[in-house]
Formats: C-alpha cells, sequence, structure tokens
C-alpha cells in the first residue's frame, strides 16, 4: 500500500525574523523569557529599524530573497504609535524590490482589534500569530494572562475578518494545567485550520515570575516524555486540518539553554515528537495489512527524523515486525508500505 505523510507542504519563502523582546508587552508573562529566547534584553526600536534597514539593503544588494519579514519575540500590534506603521513601511518599500514577500508579527489575544488590524493589513501586514497559549479559562487565570478563552477565540476571528492570515501558538504545560488539556486546545486550534501553528511546552527559565511558584513547589512542568508523546498525538490532528506546524519546543539559544531550570527542553524534542507522530501513522498502517510487514519504502527527505533521536524507535519499529533492513529510503515521494 502506498500513502503521503499527511503533514501540509512547508511554506517556500524563507523567515526573515526580527527580534522585539517584550516590546509593546502589556506586562510580563509568567513563563516568558524572551530576553534569554532571543538574545536579546530589550528593544531599541529605532536601533532595531537601522540595523534592518541595513541588513534588508545589504541582502537586495546581493541578490538573496524572497523573504517572510516577521516580527517576533513581543506584542508588535501594540507597539507605541508609530511603530507598526514604521515598521510596515520599511517592509513595503522592500516588498517593491521583490526582497521581501511577505510580512507576518506575532502578538497576545487581548491587543488585536477589528479597526486596528484593518489598518495594519492596509499597510501590508499579511499573517498575526496569536499568542492564544491556552483556550482554557483556568490555566489563563493561574498563568496571569489576563484574557479568557472566549476572547482568545474571538481575537483569532478578528485576524481573520481584517482579511489576515492566522497562525495560533499554544502553550501546554502551564500552571493550571490537567490531563487533557492540552488535545482540547489543540482541537479547538484545529477547528479554526489556521495557516501555522507552534507548540512550545512550558518551561521553567531563571529570571521568570515562574521560578518563584516553582520552587516554592506550586508548580511542575511536564517531562520531557510527556511532552513528546503529548505533541505526536497533537500534530495528526492538526495536519489533518492542513495546518503548518512550524515549532515543537523553543528553539535552542544558548543563553536560553544555559537558563532554563525546568521542563522538557531538548533539542530533540520536535524531531523526537514528529517521529513518534510517524511511527502511529505507520502503525495503523500496518494493522490496515493485517500481516507482518516486508518492507516500508520511506521518501528519504525523512531519513534524519524517522527513528527519532539517537534511533530511540528503531526498537518499537522491530517490535512491530519491520526485520532488520526492511526499512529502506528511497527518492520517492509516497510510503510504500507491502
Ligand atoms: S508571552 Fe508575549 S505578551 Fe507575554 S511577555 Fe512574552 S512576548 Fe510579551
Amino acid at each position: 500500500m502506498r500513502f503521503a505523510h499527511p503533514e501540509p507542504s512547508p511554506a517556500s519563502a524563507r523567515i526573515w525574523p526580527v527580534f522585539l523582546p517584550f516590546a509593546g508587552c502589556p506586562h510580563r508573562c509568567v513563563f516568558c523569557a524572551q530576553d534569554k529566547q532571543t538574545g536579546r534584553d530589550d528593544a531599541d526600536l529605532d536601533a532595531v529599524r537601522r540595523e534592518l534597514e541595513t541588513d534588508l539593503q545589504g541582502a537586495l544588494n546581493q541578490g538573496r530573497g524572497p523573504y517572510e519579514l516577521a516580527f517576533y519575540g513581543g506584542t508588535f500590534t501594540a507597539l507605541p504609535a508609530p511603530w507598526p506603521e514604521t515598521f510596515l513601511a520599511l517592509a513595503d518599500r522592500f516588498r517593491k524590490s521583490g526582497l521581501i514577500s511577505r510580512v507576518r508579527c506575532s502578538t497576545r489575544p487581548d491587543c488585536v482589534d477589528p479597526d486596528g488590524l484593518k489598518l495594519l493589513a492596509a499597510l501590508g501586514l499579511d499573517m498575526v500569530e496569536l499568542g492564544i497559549q491556552s483556550f482554557d479559562d483556568g490555566a489563563l487565570r493561574a498563568s496571569g494572562r489576563g484574557y479568557s478563552g472566549k476572547m482568545a477565540l474571538a481575537a483569532c476571528a478578528v485576524v481573520r475578518d481584517a482579511g489576515l492570515a492566522l497562525g495560533i501558538q499554544l502553550l501546554p504545560g502551564l500552571p493550571g494545567d490537567r490531563p487533557g488539556l492540552f488535545q482540547s486546545d489543540v482541537r479547538t486550534a484545529a477547528g479554526l485550520a489556521p495557516e501555522t501553528a507552534r507548540l512550545y511546552p512550558c518551561v521553567v527559565v531563571r529570571g521568570t515570575p515562574l521560578v518563584d511558584l516553582w520552587e516554592r513547589g506550586g508548580y511542575a512542568p511536564w517531562t520531557t516524555d510527556r511532552a513528546v508523546h503529548e505533541l505526536a498525538e497533537a500534530l495528526p490532528v492538526l495536519w489533518a486540518e492542513g495546518v503548518r506546524v512550524i515549532r515543537l519546543g523553543l528553539a535552542p539559544e544558548p543563553t536560553l539553554d544555559a537558563n532554563v531550570l525546568a521542563g522538557p527542553h531538548h533539542p530533540a524534542l520536535g524531531q523526537s515528537a514528529r517521529a513518534l507522530a510517524l511511527f502511529e501513522i505507520i502503525r495503523a498502517r500496518v494493522r490496515e495489512l493485517g500481516r507482518r510487514p516486508s518492507v516500508l519504502e520511506v521518501p528519504r527527505r525523512y531519513s534524519g527524523e524517522f527513528f527519532g533521536h539517537a534511533r530511540e524507535l528503531a526498537p518499537t519499529y522491530f517490535e512491530l515486525g519491520f526485520a532488520e533492513g526492511s526499512i529502506r529510503f528511497a527518492e520517492t515521494e509516497l510510503f510504500s508500505l507491502e
């Protein structure tokens, strides 16, 4: 039998990230360590603009691109005036010269309003990634996010109604978490069919208010094993709705890695979760086959992640009935199981 990987195809343009740590944020969220994640502890917006302009001009001169410009790390829609307009005007200049194909930003669900977003859309914003974190009132309250699940849902509609593409970010394992909550959030997110999703299991980072709660025994982060299993369960649900999952876990960054005190922060978290999700898909196909499999041909582009981190899934494939050498990587688009 032949079958495709259910993951939607990746975007064509490369992302050009612009980090604005904490810029526009109404307060510091208990878990947030944008300073450690981005390696910058503040955002001097004028300095960021000047540096961005120089770098974009350099890229244009070298004939690079196109890129999707992405403003991350803060609350773009709540930047003081006229910064959103200033950054979008800069992006527009380089869009006209062909270097920039699209512009996205990240923001909070309580910092979007219909008129404001329509204005930003008219100025060239194409996509908004909402830091939803959870749709659950209890988890949002326990994490001090300052909005309800209903407001998070409404914010997604505001983004769509402004004609913008939607991205959803979830942060499972927050204070107030309970069994089944993340999978419920995933189903809600998938039902909204956003263009992209990012899933960042919560970790305890030095310098965040979460450290105090964790040290007092009031918060326990997920284990890495739980994170891998929960993410692996979430992936097919999102893929089934055509959602591109563009990040699993926080990106490794020396300043972050040195400051994570607890929680599922592992450089191979995403690889392990993707590999486990794929394993479950293949296990279902083997069940359909109804007998011991003899050969599995796998598209070569999955060879790096297929067996998971340090071949952790090799024994599991063996238990499923695959003999040594019966899994082969080939220049093919489809999986083939015999
Ligand atoms: S989670 Fe978002 S809103 Fe909260 S401090 Fe971090 S960047 Fe700002």
